[in-house]
């Protein structure tokens, strides 16, 4: 059933991994969908032909969201080409190792200004093309806001202030009746958890055991959650942190 019909989406870091999984199933809802990349244009584009072969209607966009005057571009050329904006998916994000025993101050601002940052300039961007029917806003965070891996602590404290950002713009943005809500995946395989080499790994065995539903999340599992909270259904949801993690805290 294709309960988005008609909407226009822009998702950031939709190149790969999660972003591409949530630009496919809203593609298969009727979504026109935008996915914003940074330096994937081959990903990017890949995603954008298999949406099509599909039936679907998506383009790719480059830019940076850590960079105001590309993030100002991105939701322009969105407007340009679609006429329209219905939904934001805040997903694009890093997650360098960071622990304090090799802390490293490039890494820490890559993943500040990344996670947080691009999350704010996106928002405030997005609020010029929400017509007066509002809007969904859906902004990735992790089980790890909660939960953190020692050495992954600066990117679990991003995911922290992205669920704070959630609960304030939510209240913020109401008004204009937009919704803001938080999605947290567990472990998820990504080409991001690829490189990491986590995947197949004794990290990736130890997940599988703590996880109720005994494996590894996929894309698509965390696509299915995004399209209900930016549909209709999740129209009495906002400011909420929602987990999808097979269980996984
Ligand atoms: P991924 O496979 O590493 O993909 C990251 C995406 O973000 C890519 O499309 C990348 O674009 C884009 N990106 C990075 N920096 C950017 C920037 N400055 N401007 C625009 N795009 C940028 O990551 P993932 O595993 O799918 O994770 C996606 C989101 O889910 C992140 O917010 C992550 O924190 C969250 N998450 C992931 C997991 C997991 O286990 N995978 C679990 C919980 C939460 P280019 O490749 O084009 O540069």
């Amino acid at each position: 059933m294709e309960k988005l019909k008609n909407k226009v989406a822009l998702i950031t870091g939709a190149s790969k991994g999660i972003g591409a999984g949530i630009a496919k199933e809203f593609a298969l809802q009727g979504v026109r969908v935008v996915l914003n990349y940074n330096q994937d244009s081959i990903g990017a584009n890949e995603t954008v032909k298999e949406i099509e072969n599909h039936g679907g209607e998506a383009i790719a966009l480059q830019g940076d969201i850590s960079k105001a005057d590309e993030v100002e571009r991105l939701f322009l050329e969105t407007q340009n080409v679609f006429g329209r904006l219905d939904i934001l998916v805040n997903n694009a994000g890093v997650f360098p190792p960071n622990s304090l025993g090799s802390f490293s101050e490039i890494d820490f601002y890559r993943t500040i200004n990344t996670n947080i940052l691009g999350n704010i300039l996106c928002t405030k961007e997005s609020l010029k093309y929400f017509s007066a029917l509002g809007g969904s806003i859906i902004n990735l965070t992790s089980v790890q806001s909660k939960n953190p891996i020692p050495e992954m602590a600066v990117y679990a404290s991003t995911k922290g202030a992205i669920e704070v950002l959630t609960m304030a713009y939510a209240k913020e943005l109401a008004a204009k009746n937009i919704r803001v809500n938080a999605l947290a995946p567990g472990a998820v395989e990504t080409e991001g958890t690829h490189t990491r080499g986590w995947f197949k790994s004794d990290f990736h065995k130890q997940i599988e055991r703590m996880t109720p539903l005994g494996r590894m999340g996929q894309p698509a599992d965390i696509g299915k959650v995004a399209a209900f909270l930016a549909s209709d259904d999740a129209l009495w949801i906002t400011g909420e942190r929602i987990t999808a993690s097979g269980g996984l805290h």
